[in-house]
């Protein structure tokens, strides 16, 4: 069955998962307080770089499907299942916060309040947050609206960026968390046409399937950690981290994704969801050990890249860096706790000057730093006559350069790779520095 979806919240989830509802023959409503973004959407251009999306938004818009305004009553007038998939940044003290959540719940309320129309509705939160969150969301409904108008459903979102159309289409798995047997049926309803090839439709209740989303982010983070905390005693005794990946990878119990040691995780997920589940647990007086270690080695790490600069220069006012890469992953131009401005914001500390060059976030980095740093848009100007090579992000384009071209350009033949995208048996035969994660370090002389 077809049903009318409101989406409130059109960032990177929202206008993912309000694209794919209307690429399945739902009609959609997205909303956004942001009216430059509603703008350009409305003219079918996408505010945000992800693979595939362009088309599908274009085809869904001119199709009828898919409609963008500023105005939450636009969706909740019209639809019978309203998902918020809101901004739930981490407040100073790590805790998730709720305020876009909460007060978008009342708003709604409100607006339902005051409609003649009385239909029930489901409101699904998307949008990641702590265990008991659900509760109060509902809370917020019942008070003005009386029990049994409302039913709150938690939808944790798995997408990754950069596939978020491939994930959000066939996703591994849909998490719904309820305990209403009105609500999973509907929901069960809207995402059969994504698991036709047999993945799972989950069902569980709320609070399991907001801890599901906690934990399922805390526990990729850690797989990266331990390799990244293994990368150091493997540069100390000699091994080499990308045999090992290979190696342990092979085990099925273990898997081969998630072991990539490199600079450290960042995006806008990883960081600020693991200090959130700490945050949470300490409420709770529970000392989660494995998550805490996880965010530790990842802050040690990016530091530790750092040093790998500073102890090859001594001090680094007047040097000048390049730096590839400041998505905080390829095929996104999400900048949010990327790698890269944590560099970048060292480097510049340190009084270096920096010119940086991305396949698609220069803009978002130009918001972030303005004129502190230069832009390029090329790779290989980017290094004109800098004193290194910093490579930060996994861009496919950076895999295979021309190293005599890179030669020439370079001050010196240095390349700093957060990323271990070259082999180091190369790169010492091509006669470059070579600093890298967890294997041997091509060092000078
Ligand atoms: P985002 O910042 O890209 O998008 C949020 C959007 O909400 C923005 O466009 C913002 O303008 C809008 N907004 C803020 N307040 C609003 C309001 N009151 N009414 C209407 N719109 C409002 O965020 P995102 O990356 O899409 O993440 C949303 C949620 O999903 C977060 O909780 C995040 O942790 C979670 N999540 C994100 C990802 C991801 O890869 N980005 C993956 C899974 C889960």
């Amino acid at each position: 069955m077809s049903y009318k979806i409101g989406i409130i919240g059109t960032g990177y989830v929202g206008l993912v998962s309000g694209t794919s509802f209307a690429a399945s023959g739902n009609e959609v409503y997205c909303i956004d307080i942001d009216e430059d973004k509603i703008a350009k959407l409305r003219k079918g251009i996408s505010p945000i770089f992800e693979p595939g999306l362009d088309y599908y938004l274009k085809q869904n818009i001119r199709e009828g499907r898919l409609h963008f305004s500023t105005i939450l009553k636009d969706a909740v007038s019209e639809c019978s299942i309203i998902f918020l998939c809101l901004p739930t940044p981490p407040n100073e003290d790590g805790s998730a916060d709720l305020h876009h959540v909460l007060d978008t719940a009342k708003e709604i309320a409100e607006i339902m309040l005051n409609a003649e129309s009385k239909e029930k509705k489901i409101v699904v939160n998307k949008s990641t947050v702590p265990v008991g969150t659900g509760e109060k969301v509902q809370a917020i409904f019942d008070a003005i609206l009386g029990v049994g108008r409302v039913v709150v459903v938690s939808n944790p979102e798995f997408l990754r960026e950069g596939f978020a159309i491939e994930d959000a289409m066939k996703p591994e798995r849909v998490v719904i968390g309820t305990s209403d047997k009105w609500a999973e049926e509907l929901m069960r309803d809207l995402y059969e046409p994504f698991v036709r090839s047999g993945n799972p439709i989950i069902v569980m209740d709320v609070k399991s399937a907001e801890v599901t989303k906690y934990a399922s982010n805390a526990f990729l983070a850690t797989k990266i950690s331990f390799m990244n905390d293994l990368s150091l005693f493997c540069e100390v005794v000699g091994a080499d981290i990308e045999k090992i990946r290979i190696g342990m990878g092979s085990d099925s119990r273990i898997g081969k994704r998630f072991l990539f040691a490199g600079i450290g995780f960042g995006g806008s997920c990883f960081p600020k969801d693991v200090r959130a589940l700490l945050h949470t647990a300490e409420e709770h007086n529970i000392d989660l050990v494995l998550p805490k270690a996880a965010f530790e080695v990842n802050r040690k790490q990016m530091q530790r890249f750092v040093d790998k600069i500073v102890s090859r220069f001594g001090r680094l006012n007047n040097r000048k860096f390049a730096v590839w890469g400041l998505a905080f992953k390829p095929n996104t131009d999400d900048t949010r706790e990327a790698p890269a401005f944590y560099v970048i914001e060292k480097l510049l500390l340190a009084k270096a000057r920096v010119c940086v060059y991305d396949p698609e976030a220069i803009e978002n980095a130009r918001l972030h730093f303005g004129d502190r740093i230069s832009y390029s848009s090329d790779m290989y100007s980017a290094t004109k006559s800098t004193d290194a090579l910093v490579i930060v992000t996994e861009w496919n384009v950076f895999r295979n350069p021309n190293f005599f071209k890179l030669k020439e350009l370079l001050k010196n033949p240095i390349i700093f790779d957060g990323r271990n995208l070259f082999n180091p048996e190369e790169m010492k035969a091509l006669d470059f520095e070579y600093y890298c994660i967890g294997r041997e370090q091509i060092k000078k002389g």
